[in-house]
């Protein structure tokens, strides 16, 4: 279990030696985070499990998202330190500056080892004196940052933007010079959501421009890559071949899961309804298969699988730094 920013620190350092990411992957309930924390061991990879602020308001139940960032992390916690061949970090996911407070209370209570403060809708200044502050707190509890500028088309959790930037390279070293952060998250054409990888104008170039430019001012950091559940394993190979550390996950969760859901009940629809042409009076459920156990771990090894198969194309399969 990798409760701590060191810790994550070795596993994006070796990423980064090695050429090989971590899959970030976005939970919002416990048969998700179950899911990737076997699939993690099964591989003996380490894994990176974020939260956004809209799984904690979902976790809490009334929106709380202190008390659902406190719920899940124990989750991680209590379920990742089952595990020996692979190790677990806690993540945000896109805090923008209205939650910092939020930030504030999950850095202070050791609830993450990461957190990304995604001030890139504000100006740059504010952007960089916002990440700052952020920087400074969560290095103080030895918490490590992800920062962002440029956007990244599409829609998360309150992250919209219609039209889609390119990060500027002289801009990123700018920022990762001003700000210290660990991580940095480019915009190279990427978008939220559901999208085809052969239809996206993806930018590689610029990761090895940024990655360049970082190096020879002696700024090195590991790049994150947003938006990626659509692209290619070329694509997210090419980029990972060009300095990317860190490529998020949660759409081709989300998908893999419903689909397994949807497939059981479409295979046993009898279990709850009534078939055609039988009277109700002779009709009886089936709790053997309504049991949301039968019918949830559908879901939960889909998940598993899909895992399994990302931690394989990012290469991080066989890496964990406990190996
Ligand atoms: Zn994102």
């Amino acid at each position: 279990m990798f409760f701590n920013g060191d810790k994550m620190k070795q596993v994006f350092l070796k990423a980064k030696k090695e050429r090989f990411a971590i899959v970030a992957s976005n939970i919002a309930f416990d048969g998700a985070v179950r899911s990737i924390l076997q699939a993690a061991d099964n591989v003996k990879s380490d894994v990176l499990i974020q939260i956004s602020t809209g799984a904690c308001k979902y976790a809490s139940g009334i929106n709380n998202v202190n008390v659902g960032a406190s719920v899940l992390s124990s989750i991680v916690k209590i379920l990742s330190a089952q595990y020996r061949n692979s190790g677990a970090g806690l993540h945000i996911d896109h805090a923008t500056p209205n939650y910092f407070d939020f930030v504030k209370f999950c850095i202070e209570n050791g609830l993450v080892s990461s957190v990304m403060i995604d001030a890139s809708k504000e100006k740059m200044e504010d952007n960089i004196r916002i990440t700052k502050e952020v920087v400074y707190l969560a290095h103080k509890h030895n918490i490590i940052v992800e920062g962002e500028i440029g956007y990244i088309k599409g829609q998360e959790d309150e992250i919209v933007s219609d039209e889609q930037l390119y990060t500027n390279p002289d801009e990123a070293l700018e920022f990762v010079k001003k700000t210290d952060v660990d991580l940095f998250a480019a915009s190279i054409g990427t978008n939220h959501g559901v999208t085809k990888g052969k239809n996206v104008h993806l930018r590689l170039d610029l990761i090895e421009k940024i990655d360049k430019l970082l190096i020879e001012n002696g700024v090195e950091r590991g790049i994150v890559l947003h938006g990626a559940s659509g692209l290619t394993k070329e694509q997210q190979q090419g980029a990972i071949s060009r300095g990317v550390v860190k490529i998020n996950k949660d759409t081709r969760y989300q998908m893999e899961y419903a689909s397994a859901v949807q497939k059981f009940w479409e295979e046993n629809k009898d279990a709850i309804v009534c078939p055609k042409g039988m009277s109700e009076d002779d009709y009886i459920p089936d709790k053997k298969r309504f049991d949301p156990r039968k019918w949830l771990i559908k879901g939960e090894q889909a998940i598993q699988k899909a895992a399994e198969n990302l931690m394989d194309i990012c290469g991080s399969k066989e890496h964990s730094i406990l190996l």
